[in-house]
């Protein structure tokens, strides 16, 4: 970390600077200048609140924020046990896939059992639903987690579901397999569970990653990052697809990473196009949004596919997976 203080900081506040980084076990080097003052601060600078002392002017890192997602620290990728099925790379691009929202028993099984014949490995649906509008359907709540839990028993596939508050944690941990933290909602829990961390909609790169770091230093390492679009000026798409996170995730994180086409794109007809994308970027998985009857579904109608439509797009998947020696 490179840090630089204000012209004409006198030389006590200078040393008691030093001293403080000192304290905190830094090796500080000092270039003095003739109206400005530089320091190189070498060693754990993740805790560093360096913007408090009013002398100080700029600061560069030269290092990463975060420490326990950082590749640097664990340069083997993470593989992340969900409920039996294995996420990461060099293990098969995992596939979670179900409705926008659990719309009830039959329909969960039906959806269930319609995207495990088209290859998914885990059931995904919403219970708790972060709406836009306080007027749109909220979700089945603790109901919809129970239909969740009969699909797991009909299917064998394990259950990923969004949770949205806190006092939620004991029926999550009862019941889900994996715990999503949508886009909306930056808050960190202490759960036990893996956990599948979606990317904010406004957040760059390092700020997701840092709300990772969070939940591991809570103390959870088992955090899998969810690229699923980010806010720009863009209309045609309901989100931009930001695939390049997938590559820069592996690079800096040893977490793995997955996409989830449905809401970066908001559209049906882009969701296989940018799913075959996915995986040819890199992707460990994707997560998609699949209803028998899109125009009906209670929830994010336009962006659902089919089950046919999953089943002929993971087709194509596993033909770009094999050709950059992945299996899926
Ligand atoms: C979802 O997966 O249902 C969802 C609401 O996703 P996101 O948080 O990415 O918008
Ligand atoms: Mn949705």
């Amino acid at each position: 970390m490179i840090i630089s203080t204000k012209k004409g900081t006198p030389k006590e506040e200078l040393e008691k600077i030093v001293d403080k980084f000192e304290k905190q076990g830094l090796d500080v080097t000092l270039i003095t200048g003739k109206d400005y003052n530089v320091f190189g601060l070498v060693g754990d600078t993740t805790k560093i609140d360096e913007l408090a002392n009013p002398w100080i002017d700029n600061v560069t890192r030269v290092s990463a924020p975060y420490k326990r997602a950082n590749r640097l620290f664990h340069p083997a990728d993470s593989i992340i046990d969900c409920g039996g099925v294995k996420i990461g790379r060099g293990e098969k691009i995992a596939v979670m896939a179900g409705p926008c929202s659990i719309e009830g028993e039959e329909q969960a099984l039906r959806i269930a059992n319609g995207v495990k014949a088209g290859g998914a490995s885990l059931f995904r649906g919403g219970a708790y639903k972060p709406r836009t509008s306080p007027y749109s359907f909220q979700g089945l709540e603790t109901e919809g987690i129970l239909d969740m839990v009969k699909a797991r028993e009909a299917t064998g596939m394990p259950i990923v579901s969004e949770l949205m508050s806190e006092d939620r944690i004991p029926e999550f941990e009862e019941y889900v397999d994996v715990v999503q933290i949508g886009a909306r909602n930056m808050l960190n829990f202490q759960l036990h569970k893996p956990v599948l961390r979606k990317r904010g909609l406004c957040k760059t790169i390092e700020e997701w990653i840092m709300s990772a770091e969070y939940i591991m230093a809570g103390g959870n390492e088992q955090v899998i990052l969810c690229e699923r679009g980010i806010r720009t000026f863009e209309k045609y798409t309901r989100n931009t697809l930001d695939l390049s996170a997938v590559p820069i995730i592996h690079e800096k994180t040893h977490l793995p990473v997955i996409v989830d086409p449905s809401h970066a794109t908001g559209k049906s007809n882009l969701v296989e196009p940018m799913m075959i994308a996915a995986v040819a970027a890199g992707a460990d998985g994707l997560e998609v949004e699949v209803h028998y009857d899109p125009r009906h579904a209670w929830s994010d109608g336009a962006q659902c596919l089919t089950p046919d439509a999953f089943a002929q797009a993971m087709a194509k998947c596993r033909q770009v997976a094999w050709a950059i020696g992945r299996d899926m």
